[in-house]
């Protein structure tokens, strides 16, 4: 397709994975299809994935288990039906990657499955160890660029969405208008709003911030996952040290060599742990030493990335701390993207589908990125012009408690969405009396912008400060437990209080 052909079907906007498993799954059904980035290609979280993608496929192993897997760690929010989509479609997914010749790490011919936490089973695959996302995205961004019926557009990143009527019908980037049958966003998701993040600047909440504009549901926003171990060392990013690491046997480990925790416990455990232990006794570690060089030999990449910043993983230990890694919230959408906007879809961490719930367990998001692109992809080309999803949403069960008014003496200053007090106050451990300084002190977000960049940390304090318990990844020391009165979604529309929908079990 070239500039002057007809307007596509579908407008996709983001070039990680889910975008372009958007994209392929409509260019190979037939339909005409234009891909926005506001990046280059590779710009993102995909190509940074370094884990793998998890995937039922040992002899020893069954979508059940995998499903089982994702809601024991989901803190009672996620969507099981969705979930049993992501584990069974998610299988055929990686089966058709390893057929169309993706060289995943294998062993005698069959994948090398690897363990993460939460998993009850080896099955991440890989490849090139710590690389998955990387020779994932490409492979896919190889079809892509040669499909011809995608048109791709870097450097375009959409800044409105076009109505007509009360359907969704096109972006606005700058002047230009593109316009088709429908808009599927993949523009990943918030993380990188946080001074320590493994994100890279792409996943600011724009896709949020536009849905939102459009009149679409936010849910979940409160659920951020931080890792646990991302690097801590002066002077250099928070760079990720996958949990595959530990899943071959890296220790956490204090000043004195001591372990302290089981690393393999699931991600929240183990980041507020860390974090603790930073704040209270000092740093921590991360050590593959004791390793055979065989197992150290799996990452590398990663490997040879430390040793550039004068850290040899056979000699040294590595200095870790938590960092906003993933976002369970987004905009919210049913199992095939659709959100409550017709014409308006979304896929990967962009999307709110409950199939991560209240804490992701590990690799099961590229896994969402594969399935629900080619999902919203069919979804988007088949739907009649007025489909859309619908919520059944109630009162809240406590009132907000949402106070407003004068800054608290340490919330005088005016606040940068990605200040580090972000980390602080909307980090591991959260507390009534710090949210509620941060919503008072974050800039409020304007309500005419169409991708207001203020409104996604205003909304994800919001929803920290209502729910008053602790779930999945949102942790509040003034309330430690989980309540079953709060299982369920805090959703947000524009001009509206928040809205509770809770799940009947
Ligand atoms: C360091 C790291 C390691 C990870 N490891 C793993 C792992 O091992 N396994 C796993 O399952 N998950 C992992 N994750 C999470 C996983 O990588 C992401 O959840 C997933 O890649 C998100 O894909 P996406 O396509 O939704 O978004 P992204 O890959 O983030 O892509 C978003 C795209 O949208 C574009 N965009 C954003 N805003 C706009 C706009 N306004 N207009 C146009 N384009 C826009 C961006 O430029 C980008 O192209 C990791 C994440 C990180 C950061």
């Amino acid at each position: 397709m070239n500039e002057t052909s007809p307007s596509p079907d579908l407008i996709v906007v983001g070039s990680g994975l889910a975008g372009l498993a958007t994209a392929l799954a409509a260019g190979d059904a037939g339909a005409r299809v234009r891909l926005l980035t506001a990046g280059d290609l590779l710009s993102g979280s995909s190509p940074w994935a370094q884990g793998g993608i998890a995937a039922a496929l040992g002899a020893d192993d069954h979508p059940s288990l995998h499903a089982a897997d994702t809601l024991a760690v989901g803190g009672g929010l996620n969507d099981a039906a969705a979930v049993d989509v992501l584990v069974h479609s998610g299988r055929a997914a990686v089966l058709d990657l390893l057929e169309s010749g993706v060289p995943f790490d294998s062993k005698s011919g069959r994948p090398e499955l690897g363990l993460e936490a939460g998993h009850q089973r080896r099955r991440i695959v890989h490849a090139e160890g710590t690389a998955t996302g990387h020779v994932i995205t490409k492979a896919l961004l190889a079809r892509t660029v040669r499909h011809p019926r995608i048109h791709v557009s870097e450097h375009t990143p959409a800044q409105a969405l076009l109505r007509e009527g009360h359907r969704i019908v096109g972006v606005r980037s700058g002047s230009a208008i593109y316009q088709g049958n429908a808009v599927v966003l993949a523009t990943g998701g918030y993380a990188a709003l946080w001074g320590r993040t493994t994100n890279t600047p792409a996943s600011r909440g724009a896709g949020l911030a536009l849905a939102w504009g459009a009149g679409a549901t936010l849910a979940d926003l409160e659920f951020v996952q931080f890792h646990p171990t991302a690097l801590a060392l002066p002077g250099r990013p928070a760079f990720l040290l996958s949990e595959a690491l530990r899943g071959e046997g890296a220790l956490l480990l204090d000043a004195d060599d001591r372990q302290i925790v089981d690393p393999l416990l699931p991600r929240d455990v183990v980041a507020r742990a860390v974090a603790r232990h930073w704040q209270e006794r000092g740093p921590v570690y991360l050590s593959m030493r004791h390793l055979p060089a065989s197992v150290r030999a799996r990452f590398a990449p990663l490997a040879a990335q430390l040793l550039e910043w004068g850290l040899d993983l056979a000699r040294d230990r590595v200095p870790v701390a938590p960092a906003a890694h993933y976002c369970m919230g987004g905009v919210r959408s049913d199992d095939a993207g659709r959100t409550d906007v017709a014409g308006l879809y979304v896929a990967g961490e962009v999307a709110c589908t409950g199939v991560q719930g209240a804490n992701r367990l590990a690799s099961n998001s590229l896994l969402e990125c594969l399935v629900f692109g080619q999902r919203a992809a069919a979804a988007a080309l088949a739907d009649s012009p007025d489909a859309r999803a619908a919520w059944s949403t109630t009162a809240l069960p406590a009132a907000p408690d949402i106070p407003e008014g004068k800054p608290e003496p340490d919330g005088s200053r005016p606040r940068e969405a990605d200040d580090p007090v972000l980390d602080r106050d909307l980090g591991t451990e959260r507390s009534k009396r710090h949210l509620q300084a941060l919503v008072r002190a974050l800039p409020r977000p304007d309500d005419t912008e169409p991708c207001d960049p203020r409104l996604v940390p205003h909304l994800a304090t919001r929803s920290a400060l209502v729910r008053a318990e602790s779930r999945g990844a949102h942790y509040r020391t003034d309330a430690p437990q989980a309540l079953p009165e709060w299982q369920g979604h805090i959703l947000w529309r524009r001009g509206m209080e928040p809205q509770f929908e809770r799940i009947v079990t």
